[in-house]
């Protein structure tokens, strides 16, 4: 299976692939086992203002290091979660490992807001709002420390069931991001009907900015939408000083992506915010 490449393809390749296969039963088998076995990691990366290099904020992205098939990226294992019913046991791990990380930040004298990904399935589950409130309970994270992401490309089936759930979510003081912006076919909509706090202009908008005259009038107006709108907005996927510049001349100040770090391990990112401040 070809990883990193396009957005589309890769996503749901393994699975097809895999599909009504006896791998795929035993890839099952095997992620029910790492779950339980705390194998899978969580890496961050951060989210930095990019005029000073601070790091606001880091992602929670989680990895799957598989003994003979490498380290899985979660578009290789995420899908295969949410149909086999073990995406809201893997999500709560992320939760849990992402609150306690941004606590240990903030027990050390630095405040970094975790964003943790959030499948609609998960979402949806009844006992979502459960987890959220056990997991900063546990770990002591104050609530306005977290922030979820959610995709809109999933949720415009259920936008009612979404929006209640979200209000709920963002009266504990929890900040919601839409990631991926400007790739579903409902972005405006979503904006609309949701209760958003940040906007997370998709990657592939920033991959071209700097090349592509249609793309920088898109992120253009993406970020004046999310100002004047008086959200967040977040550019990912920045790779070049180029995109940071261009995207700053536009006033996207919170940036993220390879050009300032890649998702790295809780310790690693420490060590970065150490050197920083
Ligand atoms: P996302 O939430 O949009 O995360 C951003 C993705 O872009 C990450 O891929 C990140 O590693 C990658 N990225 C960051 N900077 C750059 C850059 O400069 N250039 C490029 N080309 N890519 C960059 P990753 O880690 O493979 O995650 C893929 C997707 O899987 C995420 O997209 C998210 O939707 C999902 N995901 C990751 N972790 C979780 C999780 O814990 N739960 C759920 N439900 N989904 C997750
Ligand atoms: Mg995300
Ligand atoms: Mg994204
Ligand atoms: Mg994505």
């Amino acid at each position: 299976v070809k990883r990193d490449g396009g957005n589309c393809f890769n996503f749901y390749s393994l699975e097809s692939t895999l599909m009504w296969t006896r791998d795929r039963l035993e890839l099952e088998k095997e992620l029910r086992a790492a779950i339980t076995n705390h194998e899978l990691q969580v890496l961050f990366q951060p989210i930095v203002h990019a005029e000073t290099h601070h790091i606001a904020r880091m992602e929670a992205l989680v990895r799957w290091p598989h003994s003979a098939r490498g380290f899985l990226s979660p578009s290789e294992f995420i899908p295969l979660a949410e149909n086999v019913g073990l995406i809201d046991q893997l999500g709560e791990l992320v939760l849990r490992t992402s609150c306690l990380a941004s606590y240990k930040l903030l027990k050390l004298g630095y405040s970094v807001n975790v964003s943790v990904n959030v499948s609609p399935r998960q979402l949806l589950n009844k006992n979502f709002l459960q987890t959220i409130l056990n997991a900063l309970h546990d770990s002591g994270l104050p609530p306005r420390l977290l922030i979820l992401e959610i995709t809109e490309s999933a949720i415009v089936n259920d936008m009612e069931r979404v929006g209640n759930i979200l209000t709920k979510i963002r009266e504990l003081d929890i900040l919601i991001a839409l990631d991926d912006f400007g790739t579903g076919y409902s972005s405006l909509t979503l904006l609309r009907e949701l209760p958003i706090d940040i906007i997370k202009i998709d990657k592939s908008f920033v991959r071209t900015l700097d090349q592509n005259q249609n793309d920088l009038t898109i992120v253009q107006a993406i970020i004046g939408l999310g100002i004047n709108l008086g959200l967040l907005v977040v550019a990912e996927g920045v790779e070049t000083a180029r995109q940071a510049r261009i995207l700053l001349q536009h006033h996207c100040y919170y940036q993220q992506g390879y050009y300032f770090s890649r998702p790295i391990p809780y310790q690693a990112l420490l060590e970065l915010i150490n050197k920083k401040r």
